[in-house]
């Protein structure tokens, strides 16, 4: 699978630091995606002070911006909404299916 395809030395480190588990802060699941704080698309680098593992939860959260001090090291990380433990998984799923709701809002659905 490709990862960004970020150099394996870069990986090895990151590894060492995070351990295979996500980065994000008390998060015990396994990374899933190797996320870039700067965005490669605009830095044009692989640093590993600017990657973090994050498992899809978080990865999501990140991109959906409810994440602050994305800049910051992991540990002073801090979600813009209230999420209590484990509860993360539903809140992408309300997120994502906002989005979804916005994406076609031609009367269908008016279910709930
Ligand atoms: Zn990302
Ligand atoms: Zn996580």
């Amino acid at each position: 699978m490709k990862r960004n395809s970020v150099p394996l030395k870069i990986r090895r480190e990151i590894e060492w630091r995070f351990g295979l588990g996500c980065g994000y802060p008390g998060c015990k699941k396994p990374a899933m995606d190797l996320h870039h704080t700067k965005r490669f698309s605009l830095v044009k680098r692989h640093s590993e002070g600017e990657i973090v593992p994050l498992c899809k939860v978080h990865h999501e959260l990140v991109h959906a911006g409810l994440l602050r001090g994305e800049q910051l090291a992991p540990r002073n990380w801090d979600l813009e909404i209230e999420i209590e433990k484990n509860g993360a998984a539903s809140v992408v799923d309300e997120i994502v299916r906002k989005k979804r709701r916005g994406l076609r809002r031609k009367g269908e659905g008016g279910g709930s």
